[in-house]
């Protein structure tokens, strides 16, 4: 349930977090948390909007964003009241990640398969709170849904990979694939990556999650042994902290 007050740490963000320099500490953590090299984009810029922003999503839906980036303008823009540390992190990842780096991603990664880019990137996302929880009580906000800042976005995406990781398919793969440090090889690699694990084509224009998530399923039955399918079946009913609980998924 979302509750009235905002945390202490939310206005210690919100008054650390000024400029470019500031986000840029956040980006090398990410980095060495996923053992990456790839840069931020050389000319990227960070603009903080005082007022809630109402995005439109064709065909018909609005959405009050936290943040986004734009590939195009390289800038990440954190938005009205709701933006905190996770959307820092996830705009980030965003900016770092093949789909908006690479030309010929960039429009259908907006457009076509918006919905699975942005489930990878929350994924990682919450990966990244889950390291630091610890320090920081993010991860248990983003999965108990405590305050809007910081609560998961896209969880019916999410919790598909979320499961697929369980059962089947490596962190660090998905990882690979997102960042894919070796610029012209994204399309080389995400066919190795079918191939490998013998799963449907991922990045396509799902009207539902539900959809996803039986060509999946489906998949695993056809390729694996059955108990795969069910484990699928049986960890995405599972409550989030189980669901997200990223050291039950396959090793990096
Ligand atoms: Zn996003």
């Amino acid at each position: 349930m979302l509750r009235e007050n905002l945390p202490e740490c939310y206005f210690n963000v919100r008054l650390n977090i000024n400029n470019l320099e500031d986000i840029k500490a956040i980006a090398e953590n990410i980095k060495e948390l996923f053992d990456i090299r790839v840069e931020l984009p050389s000319k990227l810029k960070l603009k903080i909007k005082e007022s809630p922003d109402l995005t439109h999503i064709p065909p018909c839906r609005w959405v009050l964003e936290r943040g986004s980036y734009d590939p195009n303008q390289q800038e990440i823009r954190l938005i009205g009241p709701n933006w905190c540390l996770k959307t820092i992190i996830h705009e980030l990842l965003h900016a770092l990640s093949i789909f908006y780096r690479e030309e010929d991603l960039i429009w259908s990664s907006l457009i076509d398969f918006r919905n699975i880019v942005e489930a990878l990137t929350e994924f990682l996302t919450g990966y990244v709170l889950y390291r630091k929880r610890d320090e920081k009580p993010c991860y248990d906000f983003w999965l108990e849904k405590t305050y809007a800042p910081c609560k998961i976005s896209y969880e019916p995406y999410v919790k598909i990979f979320a499961a697929l990781s369980q059962v089947l398919v490596p962190l660090k793969t998905i990882s690979r694939l997102f960042f894919c440090e070796t610029y012209h090889d994204w399309q080389k690699m995400y066919d190795h990556f079918l191939k490998t694990y013998k799963l449907p084509h991922l990045f396509k224009n799902w009207r539902t999650p539900y959809e996803l998530q039986e060509e999946i399923l489906n998949a695993l039955k056809k390729y694996y042994p059955i108990r795969i399918a069910h484990r699928f079946e049986i960890i995405l009913e599972n409550e989030l902290r189980n669901l997200f609980n990223y050291s039950r998924m396959k090793k990096f």
